[in-house]
């Protein structure tokens, strides 16, 4: 069969992860008249972006952009999206890949109203991963407030109890099928765009820093939901070991990025995310006092550096230049970081009622790699190989980076996607 010059070879384009990167490639490419499908291994869409309580710098939550994307994708029929579903292998070449889909069983069906019946009647309580375990929820439950698609899961933890025959009694609209199970799809793409993202790196792998062994060193991520009112304390930032409210606060830059032993590169945000979160608490607490140990401060760009500045501006907030030795606890549960000050070249101990750990973005691929023929980094980006062509990777499956960047390169990532439909 003889191919039209600029014709498409086949009009559909296959988006793994529906975390911002993957919504914006999805969007861009459908917008201009592609078919898109969205392979997102969590129940809702969203990623990471989700669990974030507000965007630096400008402090807005990102459920509203998030909201405006979710309603692109309900109005636009060329979007077709699977949740609980990850890619078991892709065969084929630019312009023309099968791909296989593990499809796993959400047990709640179309039906589902969001009534929270089956959540009332469950008593099993499992760790919430979406609030990093601070604290549980129900065997049946809604993910999140603003789950989207708003639909109910069963967790597999409950399935084959006495829990998961309470839910399904308790729906009144036929939605639990506790029959479901796992099943393979098989699905043609003419291109494929990997918008894995990332997962915070593991801070008990860090083990002078403490995570894991004394309750008041939390992670930046477990700050955002903290600081978030649908999270585990309602938005106060509270800490964990007694509920109180900190007084003190310190942060530890480069908690495993730019280290050898760990992530050996910068992971762009950290700094941005530990200035923002200054501001979370100052704004609950004006009285606390915030020191902030870092290397070097990256706040790259001017609407940046501008808000660095603010931050600066504070005389509530203290900058210590110097690489943190150790964090342990101190007598009374106030946790003691010990770190070398590299201007005044003395040695400071502090101790404080909170530390945070500004622990960086390690790739999703990095623990499990993508079932295709894909190149990476040592580090496990996925190296995007334009000669190739036909798949390509966008945001932080590609490198650490903000949303912004995220979504400007997700952009790009819609156009090689579409050039590759349309070249022969
Ligand atoms: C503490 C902290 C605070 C931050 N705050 C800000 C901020 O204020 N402003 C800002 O601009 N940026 C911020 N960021 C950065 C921001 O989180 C990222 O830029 C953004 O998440 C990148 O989106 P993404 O879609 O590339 O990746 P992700 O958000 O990680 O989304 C990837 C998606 O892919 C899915 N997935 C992964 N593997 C598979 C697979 N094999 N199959 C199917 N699906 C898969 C995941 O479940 C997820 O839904 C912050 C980061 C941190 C660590
Ligand atoms: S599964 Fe049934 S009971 Fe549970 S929220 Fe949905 S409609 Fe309500
Ligand atoms: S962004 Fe800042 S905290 Fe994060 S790795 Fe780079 S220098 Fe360190």
């Amino acid at each position: 069969m003889s191919e039209t010059k600029g014709a498409p070879l086949s009009g559909t384009i296959m988006v793994v992860g529906g975390g911002i990167s993957g919504l914006t490639t999805a969007l861009e490419a459908a917008e201009v008249g592609y078919d898109v499908i969205i392979v997102e291994k969590n129940p809702y869409l969203g990623g990471r972006v989700a669990q974030l309580n507000q965007y630096f710098p400008k402090l807005c939550p990102p459920s509203c952009g998030l909201e405006i994307n979710f309603r692109r994708i309900k109005d636009n029929p060329r979007i077709k999206f699977f949740t609980l579903a990850e890619v078991e292998k892709v065969d084929g070449k630019p312009g023309d890949y099968k791909v296989s889909i593990r499809l796993n069983p959400r047990y709640v069906n179309e039906n589902c109203t969001g009534c929270n019946a089956c959540t009332d009647a469950c008593q099993a309580e499992i760790s919430n991963e979406f609030n990093f375990g601070m604290d549980k929820h129900k065997g049946a439950y809604l993910p999140h407030e603003m789950a989207f698609p708003a639909r109910y899961v069963i967790s597999p933890q409950i399935i084959g109890t006495e829990d998961a025959n309470r839910c399904k009694e308790a729906c009144a609209y036929d939605a639990v099928d506790l029959e479901m199970s796992a099943k393979t799809i098989e699905l043609n793409a003419g291109a494929i765009v990997w918008a894995t993202g990332w997962e915070p790196y593991d801070a008990a792998k860090i083990e002078n820093l403490g995570f894991g062994r004394y309750p008041n060193i939390i992670t930046n991520m477990m700050l955002e939901r903290l600081a978030s009112k649908n999270g585990p304390t309602g938005g106060k930032i509270l800490r964990p070991s007694d509920g109180t409210e900190p007084k003190s606060i310190a942060f530890v830059q480069c908690a495993g990025s730019r280290d050898e032993n760990h992530l050996p590169y910068c992971s762009y945000i950290c700094c941005m995310a530990s200035l923002k979160h200054t501001t979370y608490i100052r704004e609950q607490y004006p009285d606390a006092a915030v020191s902030i140990f870092y290397i070097d401060m990256r706040a790259p760009g001017y609407r940046y550096e501008k808000f660095y500045n603010t931050i600066k501006d504070d005389e509530k907030v203290t900058f210590i230049k110097g690489k943190v030795a150790a964090v342990e606890e101190a007598s009374g549960d106030g946790i003691t970081v010990t770190a070398e000050d590299t201007i005044s070249g003395e040695k400071i101990r502090q101790t404080v009622d909170l530390v945070v750990l500004a622990t960086g973005m390690q790739p999703s691929a990095a623990a499990s790699k993508l079932p295709a023929d894909l190149q990476f980094t040592e580090d496990g980006f996925v190296v995007n190989d334009f000669e190739k062509g036909g798949m390509f990777a966008a945001g932080c499956a590609n490198r650490p980076a903000d949303v912004m960047m995220s979504n400007q390169n997700a952009t790009g990532m819609a156009l090689k996607a579409i050039q590759t439909l349309v070249k022969r």
